[in-house]
């Protein structure tokens, strides 16, 4: 299986030398001129990696699909409460409020408010299209 350990570790066989009294340098394993092929293959695909590993990641944040069904589903306790109040103050109020809050509370691991439906879902798709292009 190809995976980060294993180029890793096919990449860590490919190191140059200098040729003795010259200042040429060559690939300890593949003894071609360096950088060799191999080494650069194995430079983009770890480069590779880390972008696959970034898109994971964003999916990951982004969290649509989470929040789809969430959205079918009403708090049975509290969902009337939030409707009241949202209507009254605005929800954008009671969402950023209940972030700033949360934050002051919690620090970093609070929810935080972000851009709207549409625009994270629009990513999400991008990042998961840009995703099933490297496999
Ligand atoms: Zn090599």
């Amino acid at each position: 299986m190809i995976n980060r350990a294993s180029i890793e570790a096919e990449r860590g066989e490919h190191t140059h030398y200098v040729v003795p009294t010259t200042v040429e340098k060559r690939c300890r394993r593949c003894l071609s001129i360096w950088p060799c092929e191999q080494s650069q293959i194995l430079d983009l695909a770890l480069r590779a990696e880390g972008y696959r590993k970034a898109l994971e990641d964003c999916i990951e944040a982004l969290n649509v699909e989470d929040n789809r069904l969430r959205r079918q589903h009403p708090d049975p306790d509290f969902a009337h409460m939030v409707q009241s109040l949202g209507e009254r103050i605005g929800y954008g109020v009671v969402m950023t409020e209940a972030s700033r809050l949360w934050f002051e509370k919690a620090g970093s691991g609070a929810f935080s408010v972000g851009h709207c439906i549409a625009i994270q879902e629009s990513a999400w798709e991008a990042a998961r299209a840009a995703l099933e292009e490297t496999r």
